[in-house]
């Protein structure tokens, strides 16, 4: 916990105001939205912050404290359930002490001696959402949220499509029988769902829990068929019969109608097998596949459980047994810049090493700049819009294998040197300028192909289909090559022969043949077109076709680069132009500035011209049969690709669009021509075969 014995009546009430408005906000994102933003040890480090705070500065409690507000509230938006027997909560036990002291009162209670035989069921307790399932003559007739344990909602439409939570309960259930359990969701399906969510535009999950409860209470049952549910069943309320004499047979009993019960379930006899049974599950808990928080242990016999009973809505025959916090204070010893493979540099904080959730952690992100200075994705302040200073002290979350994350910053602890962090504005793997664009969290590298950082992915893409279009250079002869240190930039494949080609020729995997067809593939492009070649270099914003565009405007190599390099150097009239041209915006010209301004870049590209010659472009003709008709190509061409008929088609002054319309000029239609050829004949458009194409672009 914070210190916060040095904190002014001002600084205490700004803070207090602070902890005011944060905590309802994660309220209602938890209760209301089913979508928190932080974990439920965070959520707690900030109540318990506010309560020290209140505690030391009661003269300052707000009328809005959160200490003052009243707990979640069942949606109006299901009809409620009153709970027959009321669903309970449990008390929690952090260590092995509290666990034999919970041994310790079990026995005081029921006077049993400490040596008397006292057993113990132990599972994993599910971080899901508790249900119970009424069933009466066999039949599911309602399924209730715990709600506030007494009122619940009514959710029996979205249970009933939960796969293993059965319609009707087989063998010899009882005539009136309510199964309590836990709704979950596995890792793997919350993968998938926020994938298919992300796919769509949609709104993600922060955890399964929470995709879990937001699925459970959907309006619309047909919303919670689609989502991957699942059900273990832990306990029971509402009963006709009790089907056994300990908390182990009841449960078997359970599975035998058709319910899951967790398969790891197991009797101990002792504190020690408990706390025993508690670290198995621990080290258990990365490969179960689905989230849990601790352990409950429960009195196995019935008669012992009815004479404990409960005190203040919590049983006294059980008690969870949780795992360690995942939230812990260190010191941020430094901030370290990663540069990832596609440019992008990301801040990572260097921690005094601090044990979190039972894993010690040195590292955490720090996501970009924005998040160091303490501004979150929409200009939000986080952390109360404290800046991170390398020597603050501050709390670190990891929540399961997720990467752990600095959540908050203790000022009362900060260095009086703290300098504010400056983020560097050029990469430090290769020294090129680090651009933010407008819009952008991150700063990127416009090093491209001579940042190390980035160099396997530059090499991929210049040796990629639509670029030089090498056959046989894969991700993985890249990515193999790079690390023998072979190819470690662009021109260093046209050497590849000269400098490697004995040891590739014997090396593994390899052979004389496929090294003599890799290095025939490399020579076939020792000429390139125009387009192809630039946009081989990989510069952020030059596609395929604005590589084409830059080309039919610039017309040769020579001229582009002579061009950009006085671009770069500030040439006014050079950054018009090239504004003038159609589809150029300043975020373009912006980047091929930067990029030219890097000698190394301006030395790389030398190197490689070195090896390539490029083509100049075709400039648009004028007046030609294409020129300025719209040409639409479909079905597979033989003698090109569809992007180099494309590309011809523009250079031709052809509009080149993708749908056939009364608009449309010509259709190519290639082999295997259809709905397109069809709706071209229809609509009277002229079709031209591939070979009438090749003749009359030609021509
Ligand atoms: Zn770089």
């Amino acid at each position: 916990m914070s210190k916060t014995d040095s904190l002014t009546d001002n600084e205490a009430a700004a803070r207090l105001e602070w902890l005011a408005t944060e905590i309802a906000r994660h309220d209602a994102a938890y209760h209301r939205d089913d979508a928190p933003e932080i974990s439920d040890a965070e959520y707690d480090l900030l109540r318990a912050t506010n309560r020290a705070l209140e505690k030391q500065f009661p003269h300052l409690i707000r009328e809005d404290s959160p200490e003052l507000a009243v707990g979640a509230a069942v949606s109006d938006a299901f009809t409620k359930v009153q709970h027959r027997q009321p669903m309970l909560s449990l008390g929690n036990a952090f260590a092995a002490e509290d666990v034999a002291e919970f041994d310790e009162r079990v026995r005081r209670f029921l006077s049993l001696e400490p040596d008397a035989p006292l057993a113990y069921t132990a599972e994993p307790k599910i971080d899901g959402l508790a249900l119970s399932l009424r069933y009466e003559n066999g039949a599911l007739v309602e399924a209730a949220t715990r709600g506030d344990g007494r009122t619940g909602e009514n959710v029996t439409a979205n249970a009933r499509t939960i796969a293993n939570i059965p319609e009707t309960l087989s063998g010899d259930a009882p005539e009136l029988f309510e199964v309590r359990g836990e709704v979950y969701m596995s890792h793997a399906d919350f993968a998938a769902l926020n994938a298919r969510a992300e796919a769509a535009g949609g709104k993600v999950f922060a955890n399964p829990r929470n995709a879990a409860a937001g699925s459970l209470r959907q309006l619309d049952s047909g919303i919670t068929a689609s989502r991957p549910l699942r059900f273990f069943a832990y306990g029971w309320g509402d009963v006709s019969m009790v089907p056994g004499e300990t908390q182990g047979d009841v449960l078997r009993s359970i599975g035998a109608w058709g319910l899951t019960i967790n398969p790891a379930m197991a009797l101990c006899d002792s504190p020690d097998a408990l706390v025993a049974y508690h670290a198995d599950i621990e080290a258990q808990r990365a490969t179960l596949g689905y989230d849990i928080d601790g352990v409950v242990y429960k009195v196995d016999r019935l008669d012992y459980q009815r004479r404990l009973g409960t005190v203040s809505r919590a049983p006294r025959w059980a008690v969870a047994h949780k795992f360690p916090a995942e939230v812990a204070t260190t010191v941020l010893d430094d901030i370290e810049i990663q540069v990832g493979r596609t440019g992008s540099l990301t801040p990572v904080a260097k921690l005094r090493p601090v044990t979190v959730g039972g894993v010690v952690v040195s590292n955490a992100t720090l996501h970009n700049e924005d998040y160091i200075a303490g501004i979150g994705g929409d200009g939000e302040p986080i952390r109360g819009g404290i800046d991170l200073r390398v020597g603050d002290t501050v709390q670190v979350r990891r929540a399961g294998d997720v990467i752990p994350q600095v959540i908050n910053v203790d000022l009362s602890q900060r260095p009086k040197d703290a300098k504010k962090f400056v983020f560097p504005d050029t990469c430090p793997q290769c020294g090129s300028a680090a651009v933010r664009e407008e819009g952008e969290a991150r700063r990127r590298c416009v090093g491209g192909m001579i940042c190390p950082a980035q160099a396997v992915e530059a090499l991929r893409h210049y040796v990629s289909r639509d670029a030089a279009d090498i056959d046989g250079m894969g991700v993985k002869q890249v990515e193999a090559f790079w690390q023998d240190g072979w190819v470690r930039e662009v021109a260093d494949l046209y050497t590849l022969e000269a400098n490697h080609g004995d040891a590739l020729r014997s090396r593994e995997g390899w052979g004389e043949k496929s090294a003599t067809n890799l290095f025939a593939a490399i020579d076939a492009r020792r000429t390139l077109p125009f387009a192809r070649f630039l946009y081989g270099l990989g510069i952020r914003h030059v596609g395929r076709t604005t590589a084409a565009m830059l080309g039919r405007a610039y017309g040769s190599w020579q001229a582009f680069e002579a061009a950009m390099i006085a671009l770069a150097a500030g040439d006014e009239e050079v950054r018009e132009t090239l504004l003038g041209i159609d589809g150029v915006g300043g975020v373009l010209a912006d980047t091929l500035a930067s990029v030219f301004s890097e000698a190394v870049t301006v030395e790389h590209l030398d190197r490689l011209k070195a090896h390539v010659i490029v083509e100049d472009a075709e400039a648009i003709a004028e007046g030609g049969v294409f020129s300025g008709k719209t040409v639409v190509f479909t079905g597979t061409l033989e003698q090109t690709s569809r992007a180099e008929a494309k590309a011809k088609a523009e250079s031709l002054g052809a509009k080149v669009a993708g749908s056939v319309s009364a608009k449309t000029d010509y259709v190519v239609a290639g082999a295997a021509a259809g709905s397109k050829l069809k709706k071209a004949t229809a609509l009277g458009v002229t079709v031209l075969s591939e070979d009438d194409w090749m003749r009359m672009a030609d021509s």
